[in-house]
């Protein structure tokens, strides 16, 4: 196959679910989803296999959104499932493998999802032999979770190191024995415009979603100034984590706009011991792109390799199936330290494999889990870095012809600008798109008169505390020249006088 992934590669692959729906369909009928309801068992009195699956197909699937199935589904940042990975998805049920312990002499499993994360390496640009903690998990909040559990457990070890405690350790002594010898009242994470998820994951790590501390200008996704988050760095008894958004979900902006201000930042946390995680569940794909060609984004994407971790996405850009996340960290001791299981072997060395592959079990969440590497690594195997390139590049050029339709639009407002809006506006569009009607009494109802048409979907949000409509484009299936005609149709159609 060749590495551009074309529109209907995929039709064959998916025969069993297609034959089911019709094309590009975007919402199933509500009659759909009603029968669907009406017809769930609620016995354990045995159906058979036969009918069970029976049941499924005729009832459930007509029921189901397959948000992720059509380029024309924009809402969240759902993604697709290449055809590689739909395939090797297949295979990883068929074979349902478990990877949990490295065992280099009984499967090859924890071989290849170290070959799919150096892989990930590569196509990040981030060096494999810097980032030794890294595995899959089940997506962007998992991830999040990862990074603040690493980096719970790091910055109140350099609080005890300072306070004549060295080896304190959240995960071996408790979170809060360790705050007290370590002499610490709070840890806080200082962040930019975060992502819902952070606060969940602060809440999970035990540090609470009130720790989560947003210093970003208003409006907008980048830090007020770096004299306040320095000022902030400076409280007493206090540790620090910095997280950093890129790209924040609303906007589609990023925190921070170069390598110096990531180099900023950095000076910033090694100075106050701070952990420096970077949330780039879709955002992390934008280090894909040249400077040439997308100078503000490749610039916006510039020093997240100086970050202590990095959450990011498999099923949203990377196109894989749900559910898949990843996480990279520079500090593998921490990330045992943190989630070291009991009589498990560390690391088990693999004659050929420098450096060796930790066990998944010791760097992650689960003990069991799915083998979510496969499809990965089929797809960047099948696609390459250069079907990725164009994938994304589609995906800009789509968000840029809504983005630019919509500023021409009288009846539209694109969000989310700098002032003076004009061809430099959309040289910051990655792949969302904020907008809202210049009519007030439409736009309580937009999103749902968009939706309603069910040929495309767009997300309901808020700007300034008034109703707002995001494109979130993250599918490998887009056609920009199809796909804009059809969503300008639709833009056109809501906001007719007659409709009003
Ligand atoms: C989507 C998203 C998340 C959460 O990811 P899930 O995969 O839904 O868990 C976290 N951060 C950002 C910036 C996101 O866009």
């Amino acid at each position: 196959m060749s590495s551009h992934i074309a529109k209907h590669d995929s039709t064959k692959t998916f025969t069993s679910v297609n034959t089911q729906m019709s094309e590009n369909r975007v919402l199933p009928p509500i009659s759909a989803i009603r029968h669907a309801r009406g017809t769930l068992y609620n016995s354990l009195e045995p159906l058979g296999e036969d009918e069970a699956i029976r049941h499924i197909r005729k009832d459930i699937i007509p029921g189901l959104n397959f948000s992720s199935r059509s380029s024309n589904y924009y809402g969240f940042v759902t993604g697709g499932v290449t055809p590689a990975a739909y395939q090797a998805d297949q295979i990883v049920t068929e074979c349902d493998q478990n990877l949990s312990v490295h065992l280099p002499n009984e499967s090859i499993a924890t071989e290849i999802e170290h070959q799919a994360l150096c892989l990930l390496c590569d196509l990040f640009s981030l060096p494999r032999n810097e980032w030794l903690h890294r595995t899959f998990t089940t997506g962007a909040t998992a991830s999040n979770v990862l990074g603040l559990a690493c980096a719970r457990e790091y910055v109140i070890a350099k609080a005890g190191e300072k306070s004549g405690h060295p080896h304190l350790s959240s995960g071996e002594h408790g979170i809060a024995v360790a705050m007290l010898q370590a002499g610490i009242e709070k840890v806080q994470v200082l962040t930019s415009a975060p992502h819902s998820s952070l606060a969940k994951a602060a809440s999970i790590v035990g540090l609470g979603r009130a720790s989560v501390i947003a210093l970003n200008k208003p409006l907008s996704a980048t830090f007020e100034s770096l004299q306040r988050l320095e000022s902030h760095l400076q409280q007493e008894k206090t540790a620090s984590i910095v997280a950093i958004s890129c790209a924040e979900v609303n906007s589609g902006h990023f925190a921070t706009s170069g390598y110096e201000e990531m180099h900023a930042i950095r000076k910033l946390c090694d100075k106050y011991s701070a952990w420096m995680h970077v949330d780039g569940a879709f955002g992390f794909f934008g280090r894909l792109l040249s400077n040439e060609d997308y100078p503000e984004l490749a610039r916006a994407c510039e020093g997240m390799e100086l970050a202590d971790s990095i959450a990011g996405d498999g099923h949203k850009l990377l196109n894989v199936p749900y559910d898949c996340g990843f996480f990279f960290s520079r500090h593998l001791d921490i990330g045992m330290a943190t989630f070291q299981n009991a009589n498990a072997p560390y690391l088990d060395s693999t004659p050929g494999m420098e450096p060796a592959v930790p066990s998944p079990l010791n760097i992650g969440i689960e003990n069991s889990r799915r083998f979510r590497a496969l499809p990965v690594y089929a797809s960047l195997v099948a696609y390459g870095r250069k079907g990725y390139e164009d994938m994304l590049k589609r995906q800009i050029a789509l968000a840029r012809g809504i983005a630019s339709y919509l500023l021409e639009h009288p009846k539209y407002e694109l969000l989310a600008q700098t002032e003076g809006q004009s061809e430099a506006t959309l040289d910051r569009i990655y792949i969302i798109v904020l907008f809202r009607a210049t009519d007030d009494n439409i736009n309580p109802e937009l999103v749902k008169r968009i939706n309603s048409t069910r040929k495309i979907y767009v997300s309901g949000t808020s700007w300034q505390g008034l109703p707002a409509c995001r494109f979130a484009v993250a599918n490998w299936q887009v056609n920009v020249d199809d796909d804009l005609a059809l969503i300008k149709d639709v833009l056109d159609d809501v906001v007719v006088p007659e409709k009003i």
